[in-house]
């Protein structure tokens, strides 16, 4: 059987058994059991007390008349004249009151006397009455478990210089453990009704109590569903609050994820239509003239090859991104010489700042051996390289200096090119992002270059810096642990 209320269900689908994972059924449970012990513990207390003073009081009144009686059989001299009426006869009195038995032994541990006529003449050796003979003091028992009290009392000499004889007498309390039976089981009885009531009024607060968390859950199934688009509130309990607040919180990233994705999309679209829209107006224009010469379609090929080749580049740098992007972007750490890393990236990169006429200079001021994806960190440099290289002067300069510590190695890379202004310091970063004169100057590029050169630096939990003055040069730099963790 499965039964959803989003609450509880006794037996889940996979036939698990799921019952105890209710909040609610485990909310019943614990009242049950707190309006359980309870009951329990006063039955016991007050039936305990009540048989402990029950035994005490009648102990004390079978006392008061034995003594009384004792005293009696001194005076008239019981044990020299047995056959005394009136003894007998209080003797039998107080045996009938108590419904126990009296037995009076003499000096020669033989009965004298019983009421219950069973041990006339035998002699009796009982503990009691031997330790009674040698303390001359009475002693008193009581038997829980078959019920009776068990006394001694110690006849003496009138001189009261010797124990002459002992009275014993057993009485039985059956009527007080009758009555603690009987109180027993009134307890027994108020504790299975309020357990009852316990239990059918906890089951229903209980479901009282975890409304709220059901609301918490209409909710995010309708903002799932897509019934529901704002944030959720459930303010019932503190409890609730820090769940919709997480929730909201998640929502909301979710949210700004997803409209970055969108934004994201619609750049790239727009990227990838921007070279494909200049072939078609350059193919286009050849179609539309008749007898075009052959300069002239080459000249007009060679403009579709550079489309081509910059439709190439963004779906290159697309690429990269992506594949920086993923979670598990696969991580290849090897032990890496950096300083040898950045000769390589100048020696690849030198053609095109010759080109320019631009200087590339390497201080190496620290050996630095450390654990990183070569080929994603020798990206990451070579986009800032190129950059430097990109936006400089004729004549300018691109400094790169490697230094360290116990922890990090410092890579700074220094241009004397056009540099930047605050506004667009804050968007280089950004996918797509082209400062407004590298679009204006022609100079190429995909606005990828340092999106993908921080997503790297990111997955090597390094950081990157850039200071810049327009007209001066600009100044990136860079952090990276030597020891990768991951
Ligand atoms: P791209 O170079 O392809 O345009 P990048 O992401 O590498 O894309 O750079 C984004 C923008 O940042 C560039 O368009 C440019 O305006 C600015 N920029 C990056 N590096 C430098 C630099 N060294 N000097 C001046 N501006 C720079």
């Amino acid at each position: 059987m499965y039964i959803q209320n989003g609450v509880w269900a006794i037996i889940s689908r996979d036939n698990k058994f799921t019952f105890f994972k209710s909040l609610r059924v485990r909310i019943t449970v614990i009242l049950f059991f707190i309006g359980m012990v309870p009951c329990i513990i006063a039955t016991n207390v007050v039936v305990q007390s009540y048989e402990d003073r029950a035994v005490t009081i009648r102990e004390m009144n079978v006392k008061n008349q034995c003594d009384i009686l004792c005293d009696s059989l001194v005076a008239e001299n019981y044990l020299e004249n047995l056959d005394s009426t009136v003894l007998n006869s209080q003797i039998s009195l107080v045996s009938t009151f108590y419904s126990g038995r009296v037995l009076i032994v003499n000096r020669d541990l033989k009965v004298v006397r019983d009421t219950y006529d069973i041990d006339m003449g035998k002699t009796s050796v009982s503990k009691e009455i031997v330790n009674t003979f040698e303390t001359g003091k009475g002693s008193t028992q009581y038997d829980d478990e078959n019920a009776y009290i068990l006394m001694t009392f110690p006849i003496k000499s009138r001189d009261v210089s010797s124990v002459e004889g002992v009275m014993l007498i057993s009485i039985s309390t059956n009527d007080i453990v009758q009555n603690a039976q009987s109180l027993e089981n009134g307890g027994l009885m108020v504790t299975v009704a309020v357990c009852l009531a316990v239990l059918i009024l906890g089951y229903v607060l209980a479901g009282f109590l975890v409304q709220p968390f059901l609301r918490i859950t209409h909710a995010i199934e309708d903002v799932s569903d897509g019934f529901a688009d704002e944030a959720i509130s459930v303010p019932d309990y503190t409890e609730t609050e820090l769940i919709t607040t997480a929730f909201n919180q998640m929502l909301s990233r979710v949210r700004s994820m997803d409209a970055s994705r969108q934004e994201f999309v619609s750049n790239v679209s727009h990227e990838l239509k921007t070279p494909l829209a200049s072939m078609k107006v350059l193919a286009d224009s050849i179609n539309g003239q008749e007898n075009v010469p052959i300069e002239i379609y080459r000249e007009f090929m060679s403009d579709i090859t550079q489309e081509i080749d910059r439709e190439n580049e963004i779906i290159t740098d697309l690429l990269a991104l992506v594949r920086l992007d993923r979670k598990a972007a696969k991580m290849n750490i090897e032990s890496t010489d950096i300083g040898k890393l950045l000769e390589d990236i100048l020696k690849r990169l030198r053609p095109i700042a010759d080109k320019h006429s631009i200087e590339l200079h390497l201080a190496i001021n620290a050996q630095v051996t450390a654990d990183v994806d070569a080929s994603k960190i020798s990206l990451a440099f070579s986009n800032l390289v190129e950059n430097g290289i990109k936006y400089n002067v004729e004549g300018g300069s691109v400094r790169l200096s490697l230094n360290a510590d116990k922890r990090y190695f410092y890579v700074t890379v220094q241009d004397t090119g056009m540099g930047m202004d605050e506004e667009q310091i804050e968007h280089i970063f950004e996918r797509f992002y082209r400062g407004e004169k590298s679009h204006s100057s022609e100079i190429e590029g995909t606005g990828l270059g340092l999106a993908i050169t921080k997503s790297v630096i990111m997955l090597h939990h390094g950081v990157i810096r850039v200071s810049s003055k327009v007209g001066e040069g600009s100044s990136f730099h860079v952090r990276i642990p030597i020891e990768f963790n991951s």
